[in-house]
Parts: C-alpha cells; sequence; structure tokens
C-alpha cells in the first residue's frame, strides 16, 4: 500500500484535514465543525474522527501513515509541539498537542503554527513552487505570515518567529489585538481596512458605504467595501488603497530584509483584486531598494483553501526525511 501523510487544519470553526501521497496528491479530504466550545477533549475526538474519515475514503489505514502534522490557530512551539493559547480555542493554555494526537492516533504527528504552514503549503505546491526564499502574508481578519529563507521555514528558538502582521509601521498608532500599537495588522488586516473606512466617514468623507450601513458604521464589511468600490465609489477605492499602501510599507521591510523571490498573498482579502494588488506593489517598490525590488515577484496565493492543509502533510514529510 502506498504510503501516505496526514495534513490537519485546526481552526476555530473548522477541523480540515487531507490525506496526501508521497508524491504530493490529495486522496481524501474532510472538512467538520471544530466544536471548541465543548473543550480540549472533544476537540481531540473531532480531529481523529476527521482522520478516519480521511483514511475510509482513501482507502488507507492507518498503519499506512508516515506523519502527520496539525496547523494550530495562534502561537505554538513547533519544537516541542505545545500550542500556547489560542483565542479561538476557549480553554486551551500550553496543551502538549503532538504528543497527545501521537497517542491518539498512533501516528506520528506534529505541530506548527497555521500561518507558517499555510506559507510552506505555497513553497511545497503552490506559488512559492520552485523559490528557496519567499515570504507570505494571509490578509484576513489578522495578517499572519511565514517566511521561507534557504528552502526552510524560519522559526527562530522558540518557534515564533515569522509575526510579519506585528511588525510595527507606525510608532504609538492604531492599537492592535495583540496588546501593541502600530502593528501592520491594525492597518494591512481586514479589521483595519474597515476602521479606515470608518475613520474617513467620522471625517465627513461622501461615500456610498453610509447608505449601506445605515449609518452604522460598525456594521460595515470587507465584502462591502470591495463592492462598493467595485461599483466605481472613490472613497472605497481610496480606503483599498491605503490599506495596500500600509501593507506595501511592511513588505517593503520584507524585501530589504530577506531579498526574497516571491512575496505570497493569501486570504479573502486579495479578493478585492487589483486594486489592492496594485497599491501594495507600487508602495512596497518605491520603498525597497533597487536589487531586490527587481529580483522580488509580489503575487497571488494558488491553493486557496488547500493550503492549510497541504502545508502540514509537507512539513509532516520534511520532517520525516530530516529525521
Ligand atoms: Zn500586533
Amino acid at each position: 500500500m502506498a504510503e501516505a501523510l496526514l495534513g490537519i487544519d485546526l481552526g476555530g470553526t473548522l477541523v480540515k484535514t487531507a490525506l496526501v501521497s508521497r508524491d504530493k496528491k490529495i486522496l481524501a479530504k474532510d472538512a467538520r465543525p471544530t466544536a471548541a466550545h465543548e473543550g480540549l477533549d472533544a476537540v481531540l475526538d473531532v480531529i481523529v474522527a476527521s482522520v478516519e474519515a480521511v483514511l475510509a475514503s482513501g482507502g488507507r489505514a492507518r498503519e499506512d501513515v508516515l506523519a502527520a502534522c496539525v496547523g494550530a490557530p495562534g502561537p505554538s512551539n513547533p519544537h516541542t509541539g505545545v500550542v500556547f493559547s489560542p483565542p479561538n480555542l476557549p480553554g486551551w493554555k500550553d496543551v502538549p498537542l503532538a504528543e497527545l494526537m501521537t497517542e491518539r492516533l498512533g501516528i506520528q504527528c506534529c505541530v506548527d503554527n497555521d500561518a507558517n504552514l499555510a506559507c510552506y503549503g505555497e513553497f511545497w505546491l503552490g506559488a512559492g513552487q520552485g523559490t528557496q526564499s519567499m515570504c507570505l502574508l494571509t490578509l484576513g481578519t489578522g495578517v499572519g505570515g511565514g517566511i521561507i529563507v534557504f528552502g526552510r521555514l524560519l522559526r527562530g528558538i522558540d518557534g515564533t518567529a515569522a509575526e510579519i502582521g506585528h511588525m510595527i509601521v507606525q510608532r504609538d498608532g492604531r492599537p492592535c489585538g495583540c496588546g501593541a500599537r502600530g502593528c501592520l495588522e491594525a492597518y494591512g488586516s481586514v479589521t483595519g481596512m474597515v476602521q479606515t473606512a470608518v475613520e474617513g466617514m467620522e471625517g465627513g468623507r461622501k461615500t456610498v458605504l453610509s447608505d449601506r450601513c445605515a449609518g452604522n458604521p460598525e456594521t460595515l464589511t470587507g465584502e462591502m467595501i470591495s463592492e462598493v468600490a467595485a461599483a466605481g465609489d472613490e472613497f472605497a477605492t481610496w480606503v483599498i488603497q491605503e490599506t495596500g499602501a500600509w501593507l506595501g510599507v511592511g513588505i517593503s521591510s520584507l524585501i530589504n530584509l530577506f531579498n526574497p523571490e516571491k512575496i505570497v498573498l493569501a486570504g479573502g482579502m486579495t479578493k478585492a483584486g487589483p486594486v489592492l494588488l496594485d497599491a501594495i506593489r507600487a508602495r512596497a517598490l518605491h520603498h525597497a531598494f533597487d536589487v531586490p525590488a527587481k529580483r522580488v515577484e509580489i503575487v497571488v496565493a494558488a491553493l486557496e483553501g488547500d493550503s492549510g492543509v497541504l502545508g502540514p502533510a509537507g512539513i509532516a514529510l520534511e520532517r520525516l526525511e530530516a529525521g
């Protein structure tokens, strides 16, 4: 029987699992609710059930699986397999997830941060394939990050490296969810984009968005801003460009620091399309040094939803090969 790998994406809402062949093909996929509110044991049961489901539909037994890896939503230590305290998994504190899953599955299991794994997925099989150096930014409610150097994930001594969203781009700037001020995430995430729109509307800017949110800016969403911009609203277009400019500022530092071959952009916000991408590119290339700016390609991710399960499968294989 062919050897296989398990990639597991543990999100606050869904657990997604893929059974992947050693030649990098998805053999089976599963997704089911995490049951995060029911606590740790219930979540572990959901993961095991999801693994059983992909093994059954992929026609494999546990013995056919070489290794597994779980992507955790939030900070974790890939060296020890401990997940610290993910905001989306209530009650979790310093959970030795790699050890618990290895026991429950009877399969060697590792743990890593979900954004790092999405980066590895794009490097292994997506937009970063064939490079040796790339950075990935996931643009959603927050800004996640991953960095590949010398063909490997940059993890740092404690496994906390590559928090691109928490690079400070503005001294004493907007408060960020992490407790600091002026982080890239506070400006370049969907949350930051909405905040930019709200501030502009409070400052009296004219926009169709005022009607869309019926005078209540709290109900604004990233989709609303994108839709209204696509329909020609000048202010909404400016909001997207402004968000892109902040991201470009952060990305220019990545270009100067790492001289990467690619910067890959993933996540829901990339649906804003060329208005966002052009603003990011213009600002990033303007601030970066000439040589790395000429070298780098700033592109959209290629794997869409699958990077979250392919990344862990790839890391499971990498760790196996590294012994
Ligand atoms: Zn922050």
